[in-house]
């Protein structure tokens, strides 16, 4: 079969990242289900490949590629098929159809949003293939119709996202920052996390605290004030139900990181480093812990859902 990942004419391929959240604040469910977030999303560079073909109109398949495909759905289910089918459904119904083959490197349900990612680069990349006459804005309105971290996968970068994290704002962020991810064993389902939240914060009401230390380190491009201000309001939820997590958060504390943060609702980690030599040895030492799967180092900001040309 021939895949994306050579270059073929008949392929429109796109490259996604995964995000962080350096800052995720998060208020009292409301009636319809959902938290309202005020949250800091910097996109990272660890990359799926999403790539994209002509198939019969009605047609929607998916292949998936790499370490953790086997825990993907390649039917309906699959969050890049439901974006495909969207598209199609709202710009030429009956008219289009795709074969998608998704590269994962992405942690599957590791809080780095990968799903999401994934249907961001199918929007794009079936936007192009069927020449759709379609504004980014318009791709992003579609895509939080899919789920609520789209949009910000589409954009990338660093953000400000409020509502359910799909109201988004670009924040001035200067520099590089250098990180350190470590990725779980163990998937960690979002909806338990959000569920158990809500069991330690009963009577949770008051405002949502804006990030505003997390924006204003990210303005002086400062790793050691960032470090210091890196907030997860679900780290206690997703540590309750992964205990080892904060065994993890505090072996890369000890061994020198500026900060460390649940990514999301986890179980991904990720340490923040002064500089690409700190980070190369923070993630040297905490591969040797043996306390997490692998150890990926990464940098950001990084664009988000991208064309490869
Ligand atoms: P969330 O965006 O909910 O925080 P996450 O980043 O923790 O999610 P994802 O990798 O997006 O996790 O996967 C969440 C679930 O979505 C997985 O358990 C998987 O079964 C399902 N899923 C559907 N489509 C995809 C896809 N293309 N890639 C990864 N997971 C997918």
């Amino acid at each position: 079969m021939a895949t994306p990942l050579t270059p073929q004419a008949d392929w429109i391929r796109v490259r996604v990242s995964g995000k962080i959240n350096l800052a995720l604040r998060v208020g009292a469910v409301r009636p319809s289900g959902y938290h309202p977030l005020a949250t800091v999303f910097q996109s990272v560079s660890l990359f799926d490949e999403v790539g994209v073909r002509w198939a019969e109109p009605g047609s929607f398949s998916v292949t998936t590629i790499g370490d953790q495909a086997g825990q993907v759905p390649t039917d309906g289910r699959n969050i890049a098929v439901r974006a495909a089918k969207l598209l199609a459904d709202e710009y030429g119904p009956h008219r289009f159809g795709a074969e998608i083959v998704i590269r994962k490197t992405i942690p599957v349900a590791g809080g780095m949003a990968g799903g999401s990612a994934n249907a961001a680069g199918a929007l794009l990349a079936c936007s192009v293939l069927w020449d759709l006459d379609i504004s980014p804005d318009e791709l992003r309105v579609l895509g939080a119709q899919v789920g609520a971290d789209v949009p910000f996968q589409l954009m990338g970068g660093t953000a400000l996202g409020t509502g359910r994290g799909d109201e988004l704002v670009p924040v001035l962020s200067r520099g590089t920052y250098h990180w350190v991810l470590a990725l779980s064993e163990h998937e960690l389902s979002t909806p338990a996390v959000f569920g158990r939240f809500d069991e330690l914060n009963p009577r949770h009401a008051g405002e949502l605290a804006m990030p505003t230390e997390v924006m204003n380190a990210l303005v002086g491009g400062d790793a050691a004030a960032l470090g210091k201000v890196l907030v997860n309001d679900l780290a206690p939820a997703a540590t309750s139900l992964r205990p080892g997590l904060r065994q993890v958060l505090d072996a890369g504390r000890e061994l020198g990181a500026l900060g460390a943060i649940v990514s999301g609702a986890g179980p991904t980690c990720a340490f923040l480093a002064a500089n690409e030599a700190d980070a190369v040895d923070l993630s040297v030492r905490l591969s040797s812990e043996g306390l997490c799967r692998a150890v990926r180092r990464v940098t950001g900001p990084v664009p988000g859902a991208r064309l490869i040309t």
